[in-house]
């Protein structure tokens, strides 16, 4: 079975620290929305006739959508593909765009699953981000949603912030938590390139973020969550109840996905590719039925790197017979040359045929994936 991503490229306002691909201007939006529809039938053969089990709209801003452009990409979607019975279907949504009517809209559409982007439950926070809405609202649209019998709802949450103290940390959990909501995901503040907040740090307005701050407030989060009863299924993502991701765990298992819009990416297990980043463009190539992403072939090498970077952030690790597999019997034994080193260190853990990270190892996912990478 597959998953279907649809890429909603605009937003109200620019957060500081968003490098994702948006525009403020809805100039294109009629465009880019005609441009999604004709994608998706462009893309019928990609996913080989797998079923779709997860449908999911990120951005960007889906909740700019309306209703009626929610469902004509959900039934352009159902005619071109085959559904499961149920899929689940997830919508990023702002708060300030959560209003009772809208959530009725979107359960009316088919949406089961709402990603609210709460971010912080303190306003200085989100007036520091530039975030366009407020924590009242946050609040609101949860408890709203959950009235409304939206029973899969996720939360993002943002640590690490110059102006996060641990007690402001530890508050904003205990408020995701006290919501009630059966899903968190929560990210450390990063600076990237040729964002707002890159420029504030270069000026001098803004504060660079810590890497101590960030390593002690993931520490935070990882023992609160887990006294809430929250399992950290992926580094960055913590479930109750199995209320797991389904959309997302598909990525980190490997399955095959397909990306509609604007940069979005697809993967059908032997070559990834990307949409281009740029509304113009990819409204243009769709028009002229000429090629709107770029390609990249997955070497047996690549496969490996990809199932240690993404596979040991999960609590499905990683599977040593598919390593075993992909690589010449000189690359594997160097492999496990580095694997000694990483279990003797104590950043991995082997358990029959699977790796995982240790709880230290947690801490420094990337880092300890990135040694035991594979060079061709
Ligand atoms: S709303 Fe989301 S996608 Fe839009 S600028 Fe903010 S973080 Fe980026």
């Amino acid at each position: 079975m597959a998953g279907i991503y649809i890429h909603i490229p605009f937003c109200k306002k620019a957060c500081h620290y968003c490098d994702f691909h948006f525009s403020t201007s809805l100039k294109f939006k009629e465009e880019v929305l005609t441009a999604i529809l004709k994608e998706v039938g462009r893309q019928q053969a990609y996913l080989n006739k797998e079923e779709i089990e997860t449908i999911y709209f990120g951005g960007g801003t889906p909740s700019l959508l309306n209703k009626k452009e929610l469902k004509i990409i959900l039934n352009k979607i159902g005619e071109v593909f085959k559904l499961i019975k149920t899929p689940e279907i997830t919508l990023e949504a702002n708060p300030d765009d959560l209003t009772l009517q809208k959530l009725k809209e979107l359960k009316e559409v088919g949406i089961n699953r709402l990603s609210i982007g709460v971010q912080s439950f303190f306003d200085k926070h989100l007036t520091w981000m530039n975030r366009a809405h407020s924590a009242k609202e946050s609040k609101e649209c949860i408890i709203n949603a959950k009235s409304l019998g939206f029973s899969n709802l996720t939360l993002d949450l943002i640590y690490g912030m110059p102006n996060l103290s641990n007690e402001e940390w530890e508050e904003n959990i205990k408020q995701a938590v006290d919501l009630g909501v059966g899903h968190i995901s929560a990210y450390n503040l990063t600076m990237e390139q040729n964002t707002a907040y890159a420029h504030y740090v270069k000026k001098g307005i803004y504060e660079a973020p810590s890497d101590e701050k960030g390593a002690e407030q993931f520490q935070i989060l990882i023992e609160e969550l887990k006294k809430a009863g929250y399992l950290q299924y992926e580094t960055s993502n913590f479930a109750k109840s199995n209320q797991y991701s389904k959309h997302n765990s598909s990525y980190w298992k490997g399955k095959k996905y397909l990306g509609i819009g604007p940069s979005a990416h697809s993967f059908n297990g032997d070559s990834r590719q990307w949409n281009v980043a740029n509304n113009k463009k990819y409204i243009d190539a769709i028009a002229n039925n000429s090629a709107q992403y770029e390609l990249e072939e997955l070497t047996n090498f690549n496969k490996v790197n990809e199932h240690l970077l993404i596979g040991l952030r999960t609590i499905w690790g990683c599977d040593l017979s598919f390593i075993e597999k992909e690589l010449f019997e000189k690359t594997h034994q160097a492999f496990l040359k580095e694997l000694k080193v990483q279990i003797a260190d104590g950043f991995v853990v082997q358990k029959e045929n699977q790796l995982f990270l240790t709880e230290k190892g947690k801490l420094f996912a990337d880092r300890v994936a990135s040694d035991l990478f594979v060079e061709e």
